[in-house]
């Protein structure tokens, strides 16, 4: 599913044609893979409008290539199809966590149970299963052999109510010391029968007052999906969703989408017939991943540094502004020089600069190496030092120079630097007012 987006993310990132070309291409290339993969046209249409407007209305942050500022900006709003930033959680938030699995038949709910009670004994819960599932035959021996592979606790009866069976089996699992109980049922037959489904879920839930309630859905279904999402995320405040059969289709993208469009959260995916082949769904691994995973992560990185830097520029231009200079303010100059080169560099983006100052050479000439020790020196200073660098006397000095690793001179330097930058940033702050004062 997706495959062709790494190719297309590969070209993009090897130029070719002109940035605005390969901007188009890729939307296209990019709607081409979704639309294949099942994602709703309108949906489709949508993104790439979001993409191609931030690409045109948003700058990359100095330091970082126009490409990779826009492969940032497709994987933004890929997450934010898939299900957004925050991965569900998977922790059982008490105990015992009582997960109520519902869906149609077929749709891999036994598996999923035995799946789910895998998942959860590795992580140290001791877990219990019910199987209320009397239609279907093999089913109780099913789920019986799967809660013995894993260790599980078993609770199930041949025949009788559903809400029945599931009432009297986490009770007695309970009583047993199951702290993740999972209740497997029997469903109804296909989708599009979504009331029945819902009745039945309800009917099971007054009866054994779950704590999850999870709808399982065969990835299969594609963005067909969308309407039994919605119904059952408006249906239950406590629904999640679990994606089967992942590993056998191109209709993924469909399914995933579609869940996303109706608020409700993709907890698990199911990816093969394997009882531990079930993954926590998290929709930045995933588009991470269909995007080509090595290239997007250090692509993301250098992008967060440099507006991370940009900032840092915006805090020392606040704080010279206001004439406010304190280590702080040190400590963001030091990080921006570093990236952008010497100091006069980013006084010369301030409107102050037209102002006649002249920066000493000390200042511009500053070498990566002294910079760096500089920043370990800062790290190694309290809160109130950072405020108010005046305090700093010996017995301080001494203290930050072992912090840092480094010599009372280094920190003694530093000192002077900081207060050279002060004498500089009053002396702006002084003809600036000056200039005011005559109207300038
Ligand atoms: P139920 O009727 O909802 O309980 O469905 P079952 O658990 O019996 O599963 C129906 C079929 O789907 C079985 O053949 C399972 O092996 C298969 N199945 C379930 N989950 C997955 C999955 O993630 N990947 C694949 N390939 N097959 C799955």
């Amino acid at each position: 599913m997706l495959e062709g987006l790494r190719e297309a993310v590969r070209k993009f990132l090897g130029g070719g044609s002109t940035y605005k070309d390969s901007v188009e291409e890729f939307i296209r290339d990019l709607q081409r893979e979704l639309i294949r993969a099942d994602v709703n046209v309108a949906l489709v249409k949508r993104l790439s409008d979001a993409i191609r407007q931030r690409a045109l209305e948003q700058e990359p942050p100095p330091g970082v290539s126009r490409r990779d500022w826009f492969l940032k900006i497709v994987y933004e709003e890929l997450v934010k199809v898939f299900g957004g930033e925050e991965p569900p959680s998977v922790e059982p938030r008490k105990v015992p966590w009582v997960i109520l699995l519902v869906g149609v038949q077929g749709s891999g709910k036994t598996t999923t149970a035995g799946k789910l009670a895998r998942f959860y004994s590795a992580r140290g819960y001791r877990v219990g299963l019910v199987e209320t599932d009397t239609y279907r035959p093999g089913a109780l021996e099913q789920l019986r052999t799967l809660a013995q592979m894993s260790g599980a606790l078993f609770y199930g009866e041949p025949a009788g109510r559903a809400e029945e069976i599931a009432s009297r089996g986490v009770k007695e699992l309970e009583s047993r010391g199951a702290q993740v109980i999972i209740v497997d049922t029997a469903g109804r037959h296909g989708y599009g029968d979504e009331q029945a489904l819902l009745d039945e879920m309800r009917r099971i839930a007054d009866a054994v007052s779950p704590d999850e309630v999870a709808l399982v859905v065969d990835a299969a279904i594609g963005q067909r999906a969308f309407d039994l999402a919605r119904r059952f995320h408006e249906a239950t405040p406590i629904g999640t969703i679990i994606v089967t059969k992942l590993d056998g289709t191109a209709k993924g993208g469909g399914v995933l989408s579609a869940v996303a469009a109706t608020g409700a959260r993709v907890k698990f995916v199911g990816t093969g017939e394997k009882v531990d082949e079930l993954e926590p769904f998290d929709p930045q691994g995933f588009v991470s991943r269909i995007m080509g995973l090595g290239d997007i992560r250090s692509l993301l990185e250098r992008v967060r540094e440099a507006e991370a830097e940009e900032r840092a520029v915006k805090v020392v231009e606040e704080d010279i502004e206001k004439g406010r200079v304190n280590m702080r303010t040190i400590y963001a100059q030091l990080k921006s020089i570093r990236r952008l080169g010497p100091l006069s560099r980013v006084l010369e983006m301030l409107p102050l600069s037209t102002l006649p100052v002249k920066v000493g050479d000390e200042q511009v000439k500053l070498g990566e190496e002294k910079i760096n020790k500089w920043l370990h020196i800062i790290e190694s200073m309290t809160y109130e030092e950072l405020d108010d660098p005046d305090i700093i006397d010996r017995s301080r000095m001494r203290r930050i120079a072992v912090g840092s690793g480094t010599t009372v001179n280094d920190v003694k330097e530093l000192l002077a630097y900081y207060k050279s930058v002060k004498a500089v940033v009053k002396r702006l702050k002084r003809d600036r007012s000056l200039l005011r004062r005559f109207g300038l």
